[in-house]
């Protein structure tokens, strides 16, 4: 097996206090068996906490998020209170991976950290020219179209790039199919309103792109359509293409109310890239 990674993955590290945008907030987190196990068995005042705050569904348990959707055990500082207690071997799976992501094309495994995450952005629009792979226990690098050839791709240049018409067409399409998504909290229905409402949408869209770095674009571009290639076993390349244009369309209309274009990435990502169902939706809507 041969395992890809993005040259960034080696300077992944998690800002843990000093996030914005703590991934403890906002999402249910299921405990797998093992950790679960551990955690029914555990003595003292933190076994006792945790089995408090814990729950079980058909599937297995999960920690009962707080009113304000936080993991219980994030505290006030942005640090989890498991790992401060009984150290990082003790949390579950999903936050021992998170935001890494595996997927598996053949004997191929293509790995990244997903762009739901502030520091995964930071690193993706940082100084790299474009975006560069390497394999695995081996000094060698590769490019985009490396990669691709190593699944057995050929894509033309121009497919590795945004190159969607930015016009009004475009914009109400990618718009429509964006509200036809499962909403991550209410500001998301917000923002989206804000988008429909803009005035002189395609031309401010428009000035956007011109003044904008081509190859920033093109690197997230391109990592948008690395994360989904293994969905190339249901879908063509064309639907893959289209997903990953439309939403770098979408990243840059969001750039115009957020004024930021990593915190669009990261805001695009955690609505789309973290529930396949909206993935789906616009798979099958561009
Ligand atoms: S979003 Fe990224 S940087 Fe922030 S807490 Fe989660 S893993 Fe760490």
């Amino acid at each position: 097996m041969l395992s890809i990674f993005p040259k960034f993955y080696k300077n992944f590290l998690c800002k843990a206090d000093k996030c914005k945008h703590s991934c403890c907030k906002g999402w249910e987190i299921d405990i797998d068996e093992e950790t679960a196990g551990k955690y029914l068995a555990m003595t003292g005042e933190l076994g006792a906490e945790i089995r408090q705050n814990i729950g079980k569904n058909e599937d297995s348990y999960f920690f009962k998020l707080t009113e304000d959707e936080r993991c219980p055990f994030l505290q006030k500082n942005g640090l989890c209170k498991i790992i401060l207690n009984i150290g990082e071997e003790n949390i579950c799976e999903i936050c021992t991976m998170h935001p890494r992501f595996f997927t598996m094309i053949d004997d191929v495994e293509l790995c990244g950290v997903g762009l739901s995450c502030e520091k995964t952005c930071e690193l993706l629009l940082g100084d790299e020219k474009d975006l560069v792979f390497y394999i695995e226990d081996t000094e060698e690098e590769l490019s985009f179209s490396e990669v691709l050839a190593v699944i057995g791709l050929n894509l033309p240049n121009e497919m590795q790039e945004f190159s969607l018409a930015v016009n009004a067409e475009n914009i109400n399409k990618v718009l429509e199919i964006m509200a036809k998504t499962e909403p991550i909290d209410e500001n998301w229905s917000k923002e989206l309103s804000i988008m429909q409402d803009m005035d002189n949408v395609e031309l401010k869209a428009k000035e956007y792109l011109e003044n904008s770095d081509k190859n920033i674009l093109n690197k997230i571009y391109k990592y948008i359509l690395y994360r989904q290639l293994e969905r190339l076993v249901d879908i063509d390349i064309e639907a893959l293409i289209n997903y990953a244009q439309y939403s770098i369309l979408f990243i840059i209309l969001h750039t115009m109310i957020s004024k930021e274009l990593g915190e669009s990435v990261r805001r695009w990502s955690e609505q789309i890239e973290y529930d396949t169902d909206n993935v789906d939706l616009i798979l099958a809507g561009v």
